[in-house]
């Protein structure tokens, strides 16, 4: 296994750390605003970001899921909320290319709508989602046929920088058909009537991302984006779009635990205390501990390459999507730590707002539970650990 990275996934990765720096200074100003950080999305776009998960028969980058890791812990690191809500954006892009339902002229279209400058988002989640109960994500929001297309009427939430999107990637629930877990994939224009967003997202961290309600009363999505059907969401999402879901936003928290750490080791390695020639992390407890978690975000974010670079070679399959459990898992364990430890190793000093730790802590409190959260990962890994199937496992009586 070689997690080298190609000439052209270092140069993106190169420009990626660059933008992060840039990125970090307007940081505490989106957490606090709760506001989109359009313009770092604009810089990503000129430098051809939009394009980075398109393969390159479809006139992207193709830079593949390490590609993503590799630009997603740099970006992460300056902004986790602007990598998070860009994330969505590959979600979509890598998700849709991939599908081997998606006819190549869709493929080609939705890719094009990429590379031509428009941003994307991706909707799964409902009111009532949790990743406790998978099949509380089968889609609910109902697509009515008219003439050219579908009328679409029902509600999504948790939609991450949908007003910030052109495009928004969704499952929908074709009206009439019996089978709750019947989907269809569409893409649709995000500024059209029909659609009310509500701005809920007034969270503990990642407030940037705007992840607000959105109703959809009669928008139309033409048949030209109406990608594909399944008559099983849930599984045909986990095995086909796991890497470029979920593991998306575990390389961006991963590369927040990586920002964590650092942060914290260049201020323990320099602040010094009153009467103290050496600085604080010269204390036996505090090497003691960024020791430990040094090598628990290392072991994670190699846990993450490990999964990506399956994703590359092998393709989507039910050992791909055990391998981005494990890695999500691993990170958001990870991320929990951090949190905690480095509140203590750095004290109340690094815990005033506006402080980067700050920001970064809260942040990292929802790492373990975007899906599949710490728990659902952890007994999807026992059961395939095992040899049993998941979809096999009790669960608590449906209505
Ligand atoms: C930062 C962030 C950004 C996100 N962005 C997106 C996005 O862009 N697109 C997208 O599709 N999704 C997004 N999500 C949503 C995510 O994908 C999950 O759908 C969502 O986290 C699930 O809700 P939960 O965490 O409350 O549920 P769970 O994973 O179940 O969390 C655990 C607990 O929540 C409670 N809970 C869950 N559901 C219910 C319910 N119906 N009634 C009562 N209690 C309940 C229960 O106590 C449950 O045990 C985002 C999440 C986060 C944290």
């Amino acid at each position: 296994m070689e997690f080298g990275l190609s000439q052209e996934q270092e140069r993106v990765k190169g420009i990626a750390k660059e933008l992060a720096l840039d990125f970090a200074k307007r940081a505490a100003q989106h957490d606090a605003e709760r506001s989109l950080p359009l313009e770092n999305f604009a810089q990503m776009r000129d430098a051809g970001f939009y394009g980075l998960v398109v393969p390159k028969e479809l006139g992207g980058l193709g830079l593949g899921m390490l590609g993503w890791v590799a630009a997603a812990e740099e970006i992460a690191q300056g902004d986790a909320a602007t990598a998070l809500a860009f994330n969505m954006h590959i979600n979509g892009t890598g998700g849709i290319c991939q599908r081997p339902e998606i006819p190549d002229d869709k493929k080609q279209r939705a890719a094009t709508t990429a590379l031509e400058g428009h941003l994307m988002c991706t909707m799964v989640s409902e009111p009532t989602s949790s990743s406790l109960l998978p099949s509380t994500y089968n889609p609910t929001v109902e697509a009515e046929k008219v003439p050219g297309g579908y009328r679409l009427y029902g509600r999504k939430w948790f939609a991450s920088n949908f007003e910030g999107s052109d495009y928004a990637y969704l499952y929908v629930h074709p009206k009439g058909n019996a089978n709750p877990a019947q989907a269809m994939a569409v893409l649709i224009p995000t500024r059209q009537d029909g659609i009310t967003v509500t701005d809920i997202w007034d969270t503990l961290g990642m407030r940037a991302t705007r992840s607000n309600q959105v109703d959809f009363t009669g928008a139309l999505v033409s048949d030209d984006f109406v990608l594909y059907e399944t008559e099983s969401f849930v599984g045909s999402f986990l095995i086909e779009e796991s890497s470029f879901s979920f593991g998306g936003y575990t390389s961006c928290y991963m590369g927040l635990g990586l920002g964590m750490i650092n942060w914290a080791t260049k201020y323990l390695g320099e602040r010094t205390a009153k009467g103290y020639a050496q600085p604080m992390g010269y204390h036996p407890d505090i090497s003691h501990r960024i020791g430990i978690l040094a090598t628990e975000i290392d072991a994670a974010r190699y846990m993450v390459y490990k999964a990506a670079w399956h994703q590359d070679h092998y393709g989507p399959s039910l050992a791909t999507f055990e391998q981005f459990l494990r890695a999500k898992l691993a990170v958001g364990n990870a991320l929990q730590s951090l949190a905690s430890g480095l509140a203590v190793a750095c004290g109340l000093h690094s815990l005033f707002k506006g402080q980067p730790l700050e920001r970064m802590i809260r942040d990292a409190a929802t790492a373990p539970i975007m899906p599949p959260s710490a728990d659902a990962c952890a007994s999807m890994i026992g059961l395939l650990a095992m040899g049993l199937d998941p979809g096999q496992a009790p669960s608590i009586r449906m209505a």
